[in-house]
């Protein structure tokens, strides 16, 4: 029987009570807002960039726990990756929350908090939401345009 206690590990509820880097970034080279529907999430990505370096990253949102937790540790991950170390690490999340893999990734470090997730499909987008909206201002060529990510 899979526990719903472990959904919500104890990193996770960290993360939600204390968001790290939560807020505007002044000086953002770029932002990206992503909405889910589904669990009405709302988050805003902003991105500095020090050429392919992501040389700080923030968010500001609203949502559940899942959402704002994965935000928090999406920041923290990312920060001081190169763009396309950060799309790279998305794929494997990604792939970890949907089922894909199959298993936990402990290489994730504390990202593997998340594995959980794919017993709960309909959380499956709070998770990624803010990581499609990363990958939204990545790829965003113009640099103060928004994206919406849906
Ligand atoms: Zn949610």
């Amino acid at each position: 029987m899979f526990d719903l206690a472990d959904l919500y590990q104890q990193l996770i509820l960290d993360h939600n009570r204390s968001p790290r880097n939560h807020g505007r970034l002044d000086g953002a080279g770029r932002r990206s807002e992503g909405y889910n529907p589904l669990c009405g999430d709302r988050v805003t990505v902003y991105l500095a960039l020090d050429g392919e370096v992501i040389s700080d990253v923030a968010f500001e949102g609203v949502g559940c726990a899942i959402s704002t937790a994965a935000a928090s540790l999406m920041t923290e991950a990312v920060k001081g990756m190169t763009m396309s170390e950060a799309t790279a690490l998305f794929e494997r999340f990604r792939a970890m929350v949907t089922g894909e893999a199959d298993h936990g990734d402990e290489s994730l470090g504390k990202l593997d908090a998340f594995a959980g997730v794919r017993n709960y499909p309909a959380r499956v987008k709070c998770a990624t939401l803010v990581w499609h909206t990363l990958k939204a201002a990545i790829d965003a060529e113009d640099e103060d345009e928004v994206v919406t990510t849906e």
